[in-house]
């Protein structure tokens, strides 16, 4: 078994090369993943001096390493979100989620990316009954409220959507998409270089401070390869924030997310395991993500461990997420495991996507694992209201919480314990 991220073993990255940055741009980026190179590409193609300033190479961060799941909706219910924001903002939201596909689809399409993008849809797979009956309710508040039809399957129907008898019953919705995301955000990182922003790898930034440059009020970045001036400044660093952008790192929470492939499948095999090639996730808290590669592996993700990615928790989750593939696929437990790794995802304290401006900078964050579609979207929707346009964004102005209490730095030292609480949650609900 290789401890290493499969995608990045399909594709090759787009290299800028080294070049010395320049003395001033109208926009600096900070991080290349599908937030950051989104808005240099929107930004760029309106006209502006852009300079994406990465720390380590293009799509380093989660965006090479998710299971490529294109999903609709929220991570939060409907229900909760309905209570907490009102009709008419959750109506606005769900919309907004579901444009994030569209989003996805046009990019793809404009840019010739090959990244297998296809909108095989997602089901999601309920693990006891209550969560089964739940399901219901969810599809009829969503058909009501936001005119999306979901589709409920019943125990006995499951079959012709996933070779394993464990769950009480499904949902559908197959507006979801899937895609390679290694070659979706290489390619993202080429449009943007042809749009004609200039992307600079192994640059981290250390600081940002306000500074005016010729009577322009902007801000000032020292990086790892000197200095840079910007009139604006946008920040895409999800759960890899860190003290550059301290307020927003306050109300982050890195959290690990992992995932093994399998060998390639037999055709038989793999056909029966997921006959619609669906993207596939469980109910719990501590839940479950998998689906096929588009070379027949099996792909299967999950919360194995809090705590971010490193050697002992990538070694760790192989074998917990090995147990659960084969509690889900008993026909998978003479598959050989050939690949393990992780990465970082950021939730923010009330789990929504948070996008707009702090301590003046823009930013977009907060993605909790719904990342892939929502994170190029609100790239492309904040590099708009840069720009000068008013796009709809229901994500923008929406209070956007720290730690209770404020006892919060940015060192999630809670982590054991949230996990913990999860798994007890999914104990008893
Ligand atoms: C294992 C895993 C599975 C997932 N599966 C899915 C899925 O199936 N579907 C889905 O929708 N979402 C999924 N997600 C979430 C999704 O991948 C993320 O939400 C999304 O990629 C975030 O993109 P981003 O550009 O905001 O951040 P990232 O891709 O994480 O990029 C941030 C970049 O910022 C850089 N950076 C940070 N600080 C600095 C600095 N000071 N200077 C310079 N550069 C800096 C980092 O090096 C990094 O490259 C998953 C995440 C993980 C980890």
């Amino acid at each position: 078994m290789l401890e290493r991220n499969y995608w990045l073993t399909t594709t090759a990255m787009p290299t800028p090369g080294p070049r010395p940055l320049p003395d001033a741009v109208d926009v600096a980026v900070i991080g290349a993943g599908f937030t950051g190179l989104s808005a240099a590409r929107t930004l760029a193609r309106r006209g502006a001096k852009v300079a994406v300033l990465e720390s380590e190479t293009i799509g380093w961060g989660a965006s090479s390493r998710n299971g490529g799941m294109v999903l609709t909706g929220m991570k939060l219910g409907v229900n909760q979100l309905i209570s907490k924001y009102g009709r008419e903002l959750t109506q606005r939201m769900y919309a907004a989620s579901l444009a994030t596909i569209d989003c996805v689809e046009q990019i793809v399409k404009q840019e010739s990316i090959a990244c297998d993008f296809s909108r095989c849809g997602h089901l999601e797979v309920a693990c006891k009954q209550k969560h089964f009956d739940d399901y219901a309710r969810q599809a009829e508040v969503i058909a009501h409220e936001f005119n999306h039809p979901l589709r409920v399957l019943q125990k006995p129907e499951l079959s012709t959507e996933i070779g394993s008898d464990i769950y009480y019953g499904g949902m559908i919705d197959g507006v979801s998409a899937g895609l390679n995301p290694a070659r979706y955000v290489g390619g993202l990182g080429r449009a943007a270089i042809k749009a004609g922003a200039e992307i600079f790898e192994h640059t981290h930034v250390g600081s940002v401070q306000r500074e005016s440059r010729q009577g322009e009020n902007g801000w000032k970045l020292q990086t790892s390869r000197g200095p840079l001036w910007a009139h604006e400044v946008f920040v895409g660093t999800s759960g890899y924030t860190g003290v550059a952008t301290p307020a927003l790192r306050k109300k982050l929470i890195p959290i690990g997310s992992f995932i093994i492939t399998t060998e390639v499948l037999p055709e038989k095999l793999a056909h029966e395991l997921s006959p619609r090639n669906r993207m596939i996730y469980d109910s719990k808290n501590y839940l479950y993500y998998y689906r096929l590669t588009p070379d027949r592996r099996m792909l299967f993700g999950g919360r194995a461990a809090f705590f971010p990615e490193n050697d002992q928790t990538i070694r760790r989750s192989a074998q917990i997420l090995r147990r659960g593939m084969i509690e889900v696929y008993p026909q998978l437990s003479d598959a050989r495991v050939e690949y393990v790794w992780g990465g970082t995802l950021d939730f923010a304290f009330d789990i929504m996507p948070h996008a707009g401006q702090l301590d003046g900078m823009y930013y977009a964050v907060g993605y909790a694992g719904h990342g892939v579609a929502m994170a190029t979207y609100q790239g492309q929707k904040i590099a708009e209201l840069m720009a000068g346009d008013k796009p709809d964004n229901p994500f923008v102005g929406i209070p956007f919480p720290g730690a209770p209490l404020g006892l919060y730095t940015g060192r999630p030292w809670f982590l054991p314990f949230a996990g913990a609480w999860y798994k007890f949650l999914d104990w008893v609900s």
